[in-house]
């Protein structure tokens, strides 16, 4: 049994997959009755249960089983000062061509998508020429030929076109708030779900009684105007992100605290202690993000990381790098990890006037023990501190879970004149599948609401397991179903059943069928799952 991506090429993959998630409810194309609208996308009955899922995981992962992470959910509207704070209607800018023949829009570095560099270069080229204002077109495209050695194609023709020069456009919503006109006021959709966190900062902290180190978590929508949404969930214009921010002290005072050799607090579950310098948070986070895929079931060789170089940085990034995940269209990122310094605590603490500065005070005891003056030792331990962010689009995991589970095998049939049959089956992680398990009582006599089967999958139910009642159909046709939504667990009731009050328990992978008691299939499932 090979995996469907041995055997098909990546986009027959990504049709199959777009296929099964509209087939069997996982996804649908926003408003699609009113011919849909491009970059939204709503999630079916099955579909919010694995999001609901992936979201819990994450949360528990990331937040619940840390005491040093405490947990936030922001309003989506934010005023227009937070995003000039944060740089986002100043800076957050796409360069946007529109193809006069065919009229689609892209943005530049689209045209240039088989080649990173060239992309990147005719990005920072078409911005470059916006700031000097450069409108006429054909000297856009000729300067940007000397540069590249070549003129850039139609992406989706391959062909030669006639481009208009690179406009500016900012990805931002914007939003009228209250009476329009005067006495309104202007905000924005936020535009990621970290700027909440750092605006929060001061009250969380506060509240939580959290000392630095320590972390703030959010999952939340975010919304970007993208000018070209694409690969279904990858690239929308509403989106859910899953970030933390973990602030720690600056290098300089730990500097300090080592020249004073003060001691060393251990630190949490494994983690960096609390001299650790900031590049050391950094890399311990990219290997606690790389092990939380293995957690979630993603196969390891699906997933590399790409270090952004020091040239390339954003502004407000020290250190970079993004875990990319191999989608069926290609390498693509999941998830950022930057190093962002003080960068976004000044940023608001200048803009609101308000002081975003933590007084460490157990550094300040340290550092007057071992003989600094009051004053000066005041004036290290009072400190901005510096922020790890982990950021992963809860979207883009939930086509990369899916990609990652989607497999074809091949089964015996009883069907007349075919030797075989496909079986699609999502191999999901137990915890992340829509459906626990499923009871199917095997005729319809052994159902209705006074049956034992029945009664198994109340009690199934009022255990907290996602279960669900099949009645109906062949057998073989009613596992078919649940291993095209994943469900990894079939419990068969049958005439057997009456006299030995046990079940037949299928397994979606092993295909193992197992007798158990109805009194000890809930404690077998949860046993499973919890081992799983
Ligand atoms: P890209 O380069 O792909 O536009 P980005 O570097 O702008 O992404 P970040 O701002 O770092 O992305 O956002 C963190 C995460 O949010 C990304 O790794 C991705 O998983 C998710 N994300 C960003 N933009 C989108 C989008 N338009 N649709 C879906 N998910 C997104």
């Amino acid at each position: 049994m090979g995996t469907l991506g041995e055997q098909v090429s990546g986009l027959e993959q990504m049709d199959k997959l777009v296929t099964l998630c509209k087939r069997r409810g996982f996804v649908f194309q926003n408003s699609e009755v009113y011919s849909g609208l491009a970059g939204f996308w709503d999630y079916g009955p099955l579909g919010v249960e694995l999001k609901r899922n992936i979201e819990r995981f994450w949360w528990n992962y990331m937040v619940r089983r840390r005491d040093n992470v405490a947990g936030l959910d922001a309003a989506l509207i934010g005023p227009e000062a937070v995003w000039v704070a944060s740089g986002h209607v100043g800076a957050f800018h796409d360069a946007l061509v529109d193809d006069k023949n065919s009229k689609e829009r892209f943005r530049i570095d689209q045209l240039l998508y088989h080649n990173e560099e060239d992309a990147e270069a005719a990005e920072i080229y078409a911005l470059e020429a916006i700031a000097a204002g450069v409108a006429d077109e054909t000297k856009f495209w000729d300067g940007l030929k000397d540069k590249l050695g070549y003129y850039p194609l139609n992406p989706n023709t391959g062909k030669e076109s006639r481009f208009t020069a690179p406009r500016q456009f900012n990805l931002m919503f914007k939003q009228g708030i209250g009476a329009t006109g005067e006495g309104g006021q202007t905000g924005y959709l936020r535009a990621e779900t970290c700027q909440p966190i750092f605006v929060d900062f001061d009250s969380v902290r506060v509240t939580s009684r959290q000392r630095v180190p320590f972390g703030i978590a959010q999952i939340g929508k975010a919304f970007r105007n993208e000018i070209n949404p694409r690969n279904f969930l990858f690239r929308a214009r509403e989106f859910s992100q899953m970030e933390m921010e973990f602030f720690v002290r600056p290098d300089t005072l730990i500097e300090q605290l080592k020249a004073a050799q003060a001691t060393e607090t251990p630190g949490l579950h494994d983690q960096p202690g609390s001299l650790a310098p900031t590049h050391h948070w950094y890399e311990y986070w990219q290997g606690e993000r790389r092990s939380y895929y293995t957690a979630l079931g993603i196969p390891d060789k699906l997933l590399r990381i790409h270090d952004h170089p020091a040239e390339k940085l954003a502004h407000y990034a020290q250190l970079a790098s993004d875990i990319e995940f191999q989608f069926p269209f290609g390498w693509g990122e999941l998830e950022g990890i930057h190093h962002r310094g003080e960068y976004d605590l000044r940023q608001h603490q200048e803009h609101s006037g308000k002081k975003f500065e933590y007084f460490d005070d157990d550094a300040h005891r340290q550092l007057t023990e071992s003989g600094m003056n009051k004053d000066e030792a005041r004036q290290l331990a009072t400190y901005l501190p510096n922020c790890i962010e982990t950021s992963v689009g809860l979207d883009r995991t939930f086509l990369a879970v899916l990609a990652a589970a989607y497999d074809e095998d091949v089964q015996e049939t009883k069907h007349e004149g075919k030797e075989a049959d496909i079986r699609i089956v999502l191999r999901l992680h137990p915890r992340l599948a829509p459906v626990t398990c499923a009871v199917f009582p095997l005729s319809k006599k052994l159902s209705g609401p006074d049956s034992k089967a029945y009664k198994l999958y109340r009690t199934l139910i009022d255990m907290g397991l996602a279960a669900e009642y099949d009645d109906a159909g062949s057998i073989g046709k009613r596992y078919r179903r649940m291993d095209e939504i994943g469900t990894p667990w079939c419990l068969t009731y049958d005439f057997d059943s009456e006299e030995d009050g046990a079940v037949t328990v299928r397994d979606r992978d092993s295909l193992d069928q197992d007798r158990v008691s109805l009194e000890e299939v809930p404690m077998l499932l949860l046993q499973r799952l919890s081992e799983s």
